[in-house]
């Protein structure tokens, strides 16, 4: 797998605004944020997008959640944030290294964040 700017993050080779880690993922702010609350939930195994993932990644997925519900509770938006995983070019994506956005703070439309 070529290197990302992610797996640079998670090596501690580029800064970031790290907001949560542990063993599986880290949580950092988005460098250009679309919303007041804009992080971005990365695991540290190397998965290029959600379509590269399998049933072994089943219970990664859903501890990404669960910290990306935790973050959205903890900034006070228990009930007014939204996960977003952009899987390939097609989708949106622009880093090849799976991440959910976790966005709150402003008042997202269904199908279109700007
Ligand atoms: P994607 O487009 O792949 O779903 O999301 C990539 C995200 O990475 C974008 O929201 C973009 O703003 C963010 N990003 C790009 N470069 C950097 C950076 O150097 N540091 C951080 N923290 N976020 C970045």
């Amino acid at each position: 797998m070529p290197e990302t700017l992610f797996s640079k993050i998670i090596k501690g080779e580029i800064e970031a605004d790290i907001v949560y880690q542990d063993d599986q993922c880290l949580a950092f702010k988005d460098l250009y944020p679309k919303a007041p609350l804009h992080v971005l939930v990365v695991p540290k195994k190397t998965i290029a997008m959600l379509a590269d993932t399998t049933e072994q990644d089943k219970p990664l997925l859903g501890h990404l959640l669960s910290v990306g519900t935790k973050i959205a509770k903890d900034a006070g938006y228990a009930d007014a944030f939204r996960v977003v995983i952009n899987n390939g070019a097609g989708g949106g994506q622009s880093v090849f290294h799976l991440h959910l956005h976790i966005l709150g703070g402003r008042n997202v439309k269904w199908a279109a964040i700007e």
